[in-house]
């Protein structure tokens, strides 16, 4: 038996889902893509969507939409996956790290409000666990200094911020359907947004650049005319890891009750252990627990990954502070310090949850865990 720290849920109707695509017309673009970003858009309750190849293209392409370019500064979080910070860099801006808050672990709005200079353009969001950020505050200072916010939002898929689900808040918002995450189509990712010029600036720079709605173009030569309008990528997806989507959606209220569930019992387990502290939670939010992270404290972290590890039970840490990658280390960023991500960071264990992790697996977990930890 191994225990990883999460996993992708698949039965026989997301099987049957993509094999029934294999028998269509369409491989790639088709209608399921269509239908998939409808059924996101509906569920987070925003006007648009558009479906990528990844989140990580989900993230290069908002930015881009968003206008971000050279000489332009973008403010967000080093308790992140690489990809949030990397999708600035590639379009030629520079990312700017603020401090995280060391209850919420998110982004802090005060230090955001520090970092910002006459080129901060931007703010990338990223709800750590799928616990939604300060975004009223984020929304304040966007507003008084014109940026945009980007969510990253590819662990809050089914969170929501004071009653209104995370997808139908911001500029624009970012999911990744990678297993790991809430539903999974393989490889794959959406943004979501409310505003109709970004939505054609996405749907651009999903597919070269390339435009075939007539309004846009300069010109029109006949039937069989596009223009390239900016310099776009190819970030489609298919219609064989929608028709996946579409099915893993129908289950995405279960698997958030479930995580729900996990996350509720480790909070019990763990409330009284004297050298774990528990995730807190921002009030009036509901945290859609994509990771399950604690901190140990007076123990040595490393001994106790690597003992939960010998005892197949794949914990992880989330995340090293990406400013401490040796790319950032070698590219401008041996003088930046993030003093709360970095207390954090050394005390994190990521434990597994996912949605078919059982009670006696998670029994297993936790008492293996409070031993190394009483
Ligand atoms: C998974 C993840 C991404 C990237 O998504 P991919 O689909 O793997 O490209 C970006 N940001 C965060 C916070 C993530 O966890």
């Amino acid at each position: 038996m191994y225990i990883p720290y999460g996993r992708q849920y698949i039965d026989d109707d997301d099987i049957n889902a993509v094999v029934e695509v294999l028998k269509s017309d369409y491989l790639t673009t088709g209608p399921k893509v269509v239908e998939f970003e409808n059924m996101v858009k509906e569920y987070v309750g925003a006007k648009y969507a558009v479906a990528v190849s990844n989140g990580t293209a989900a993230l290069h392409v908002a930015c881009l939409a968003a206008g971000i370019g050279e000489g332009d500064e973008v403010i967000t979080t080093p308790i992140t996956f690489v990809a949030s910070a990397n999708c600035i860099l590639y379009c030629g801006a520079t990312p700017i790290f603020a401090d995280i808050n060391p209850n919420t672990y998110n982004i802090d709005p005060e230090d955001v409000r520090r970092k910002i200079t006459n080129k901060t353009k931007a703010i990338i969001a990223v709800h750590f666990t799928g616990q939604p950020c300060e975004l009223d505050e984020l929304r304040h200072i966007a507003k008084e200094y014109n940026l945009l916010i980007i969510e990253d939002a590819a662990h809050a898929l089914g969170a929501d911020y004071k009653g209104e689900m995370i997808g139908n808040i911001s500029d624009l918002t970012t999911f990744s359907f990678h297993p790991v995450k809430h539903i999974t189509t393989g490889e794959g990712g959406m943004i979501t947004t409310n505003d109709k010029e970004l939505y054609n600036r996405l749907v651009l720079y999903r597919s070269h650049g390339i435009t075939r709605n007539q309004s846009l173009m300069s010109s029109y030569d006949g039937p069989w005319y596009y223009e390239q309008l900016e310099l776009g990528f190819n970030y489609r997806v298919t219609d064989i890891q929608c028709a996946l989507g579409i099915s893993q959606m129908k289950k995405l209220e279960q698997f958030v009750a479930r995580r729900r569930e996990i996350a509720n019992r480790y909070n019990d387990e763990f409330s009284n252990i004297k050298n774990i502290i528990i995730p807190k939670q921002l009030d009036g939010c509901n945290n859609s627990w994509h990771l399950y992270v604690i901190q140990i404290i007076n123990e040595n972290r490393r001994e106790v990954v690597e003992s939960l590890l010998a005892q197949n039970i794949g914990v992880n840490v989330h995340y090293i502070p990406v400013y401490k990658q040796p790319y950032y280390q070698n590219n401008g960023y041996k003088n930046t310090v993030c003093s709360n991500a970095e207390e954090v960071y050394s005390n994190f264990i990521s434990l597994p949850i996912y949605p078919n992790l059982s009670d006696e697996e998670q029994n297993y977990v936790i008492n293996k865990v409070k031993k190394l930890c009483m």
